[in-house]
């Protein structure tokens, strides 16, 4: 595997195999199943598959959560190359901020709603990261985690508006045994947290109303931000003391 943090170099290396299909995974790091499923997914479809590793500071509201962001660069490097992965792009803040944030991709709709609602300027961070990170890498597939569902609408959204050369694949949720969604954060929750962090998924998929569901995670020390339907797909976001977790079923 090569790694490149350099975004004109790593521009440059893809260069060379434009006539073989390029596969990629935009990630944050700390590597878990999910990551792991959107990697193997890439690998299967793609002659050339590119991982980024980059932990977008402006897509993060709150300083704390940036800086408790959980970091594990030499074990996802071994998985990686274990994984017989390419490229590695590892690129620094002013590696992809150049115009040090001067220059935005904003959603004006959607991006307001469920996540965005409490987290300001969250997606014109996630928009404006992989706008970048398609223009260096100019895969012809990008892939996605659907537990992340409103990111993934967003990002094939901005992709459709702006004509981008790039086709948008959706991978499924990968859990735990007992529901809870693979997510970097978990290893945040100490073990009390995470025993109660299935209720979570659990009551998502239950016959239950959105309000219902809202009054009884927080009943149950799951403080809800948001539990609402829009078009058949249910999506919820609740802290455990300062973590916050999302999630979304298909109804
Ligand atoms: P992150 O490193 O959290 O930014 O996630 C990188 C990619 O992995 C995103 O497209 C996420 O939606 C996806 N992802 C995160 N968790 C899961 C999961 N449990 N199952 C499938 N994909 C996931």
């Amino acid at each position: 595997m090569k790694t490149f943090s350099d975004p004109a170099e790593m521009k440059r290396e893809l260069q060379r195999h434009t006539n073989m299909s390029i596969g990629f995974v935009p990630t944050m790091g700390a590597f878990h199943q999910g990551h792991i499923s959107l990697i193997e997914r890439a690998k299967e479809e793609n002659q050339i598959v590119v991982v980024s590793i980059f932990v977008n500071p402006t897509q993060f509201d709150n300083k704390d959560d940036l800086n408790n962001y959980p970091s594990s660069l030499e074990d996802d490097i071994s998985f990686l190359n274990k994984m017989n992965v390419d490229y590695l792009f590892t690129p620094s803040y002013a590696d992809l901020y150049p115009d040090n944030y001067v220059y935005k991709v904003e959603e004006t709709s959607f991006s307001k709603e469920l996540c965005g609602r409490s987290r300001d300027g969250h997606f014109t961070g996630v928009l404006t990261v992989v706008m970048k990170l398609l223009n260096i890498i100019q895969p012809g597939k990008a892939y996605f985690g659907e537990k992340d569902r409103q990111q993934l609408l967003l990002v094939q959204g901005m992709v459709d508006a702006f004509f981008m050369d790039v086709k948008v694949i959706a991978s499924p949720t990968v859990r735990e045994k007992d529901g809870l969604a693979l997510s970097s954060r978990n290893r945040l929750l100490k073990e009390d947290e995470r025993q109660i962090a299935a209720l979570f998924p659990k009551l998502l998929n239950s016959e239950k109303s959105d309000a219902e569901i809202a009054e009884e995670l927080n009943r149950n020390g799951l403080k809800t931000d948001y539990i609402e339907t829009h078009g058949g797909i249910r999506y919820g976001a609740v802290f455990l003391g300062n973590v916050r977790l999302i999630d979304n079923v298909k109804l």
